[in-house]
């Protein structure tokens, strides 16, 4: 049995049980059996089932919003918006079945026509950050193009992955269709990548993971998708408007109290505004509310687990720190929003993900050292550039080695946009009209008119 925390209490919420590799591989093999079912439902008929779904997961919007408050210490508004995010995403891919379509090729003697085949049983294993959202940029787009899912949550968080399927039985979806499996990730996550008849992996988790696992496929060929850690730079430059970049970079950190794969933690400053930026970021810092993630008002929770808090606060004690934010005593994972100044890139916090209420703050010099600084990392999954020069804005964010940036904003999630990481931050695209295309191979078939 696994157990289960609320972290904003620091006690036990339950048991969850713990699949072993027999029942994985029973579920992959039901699973199997469904997915030949599944792709022969016409597609007009797969998307009601979806929407259904969708509507469903509407339905219980607060149910599930408040499981993710007591599991995960969400903040009742982001978990929200997570619920939201997956009918959404279901809603989106349910858009897919009749529009996925093939190609017609001019060929001499025949007809060439292209079909984008479902691959059969898909793998997708969640951490414990957003255990909803990125659930379902898996098993959406992968139901959608006519597989099926085998899930698998964290060890932490699988009370609202478990609810999810649930509720699509409840929906109508086909026994075997989605399937999830808490358990270990090495017992679990790792039958997905071993099993022969789990044809491809989605992970989003730690590149550490992300990188055995995809040792792990390669001797299958087995198909993958990577969503792994970031160290996302946040650049200021001197033209930009320096109230609203420093009231929103702690938004752009803090928000799910910086357990954010896409946490703009590296916070870049031009120097000749240096100064002046951090005096107008330190009251912003210092008025972020943390505390009971079930108030209306909260905009953080706690970390999501003691280990995880001792963990980012090893970053923080030999560090030079700027100001820090208030947070609660007490019982509960409470860690306050915290700034640090860096002495070089070199430095520990500079460079690996803390994965925490953690920001470190540089100065830089000009466009090309900001361009310098920013790349300087292995990661390159997200970031932001604040200027109101529109030619400095684009040339920044096409020198910035990341998958996913944003210029005056924080935000980097759209369901119908693509999301994914460059450099060790992963592989492949999820969301957006392409995602729907890495679930599925494409086949060519001719047929010859000779007589
Ligand atoms: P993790 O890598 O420890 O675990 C992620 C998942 O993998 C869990 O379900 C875990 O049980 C499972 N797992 C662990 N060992 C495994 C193995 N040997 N084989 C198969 N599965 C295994 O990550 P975490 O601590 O849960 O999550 C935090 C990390 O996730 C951070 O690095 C963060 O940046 C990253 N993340 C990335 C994105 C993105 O979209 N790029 C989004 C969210 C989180």
């Amino acid at each position: 049995m696994g157990v289960v925390w609320d972290p904003a209490r620091g006690v036990v919420l339950g048991e969850v049980a713990e699949s072993s590799v027999g029942e994985v591989d029973g579920a992959v093999a039901r699973a199997g059996v469904a997915f030949e079912r599944w792709r022969g439902v016409a597609p007009g008929e797969r998307a009601r089932m979806l929407r259904r779904f969708a509507s469903v997961v509407d339905a219980h919007l607060e149910e599930l919003a408040g499981l993710e408050v007591r599991n995960a210490g969400h903040t009742v508004g982001n978990a929200r918006w997570e619920a939201g995010n997956v009918r959404d995403v279901l809603d989106y891919y349910a858009g897919a079945p009749e529009r996925l379509t093939g190609r017609q090729i001019p060929v001499p003697g025949g007809l060439d026509v292209t079909f984008h085949e479902p691959l059969g049983v898909v793998g997708v294993i969640v951490p414990w950050n957003f255990p909803m959202p990125i659930a379902a940029w898996g098993f959406a787009p992968a139901l959608a193009a006519g597989n099926t899912v085998v899930l698998k949550p964290a060890e932490l968080t699988p009370l609202t992955a478990l609810r999810l399927a649930e509720l699509a039985l409840e929906a109508g979806l086909p026994e075997g269709v989605f399937t999830v499996l808490p358990g270990r990730g090495d017992v679990v996550g790792e039958r997905f990548v071993t099993n022969p008849a789990v044809r491809k992996i989605v992970f989003t988790g730690s590149t550490e993971v992300g990188t055995r696992i995809m040792a792990g496929c390669a001797a299958q060929l087995k198909r993958l998708t990577l969503e792994l850690g970031g160290k996302s730079a946040n650049v200021v430059f001197a033209d930009a408007d320096l109230e609203r970049a420093a009231a929103t970079a702690p938004y752009g950190v803090f928000d799910n109290a910086g357990q954010d794969c896409c946490a703009r933690s590296r916070l870049l400053v031009q120097r000749s505004v240096y100064d002046r930026f951090l005096e107008l970021l330190e009251p912003a810092v210092r008025a972020f509310r943390v505390g009971d993630p079930a108030a209306e008002e909260t905009e953080m929770g706690p970390l999501i687990s003691a280990g995880h808090r001792d963990r980012v606060a090893g970053y923080v004690d030999d560090a030079r720190v700027a100001f820090t934010g208030g947070c609660p005593s007490g019982p509960g994972y409470w860690y306050a929003p915290t700034v640090l100044l860096a002495d070089s890139p070199a430095d520990r916090h500079w460079r690996e993900e803390v994965f925490g209420p953690v920001v470190s703050v540089l100065p830089f010099d000009d466009e090309a050292d900001a361009i310098r600084l920013a790349n300087d990392t292995e990661y390159g999954l997200s970031g932001s550039i604040w200027t109101r020069d529109v030619g400095r804005a684009l040339r920044v964010a096409r020198a910035v080695e990341a998958g996913n940036l944003s210029v005056n904003s924080h935000s980097s999630v759209r369901y119908w946009t693509p999301f994914g990481g460059m450099k060790r931050s992963g592989l492949g695209r999820e969301l957006g009209p392409d995602a729907l295309h890495a679930f599925t191979d494409v086949k060519n078939v001719f047929i010859s008119t000779e007589e």
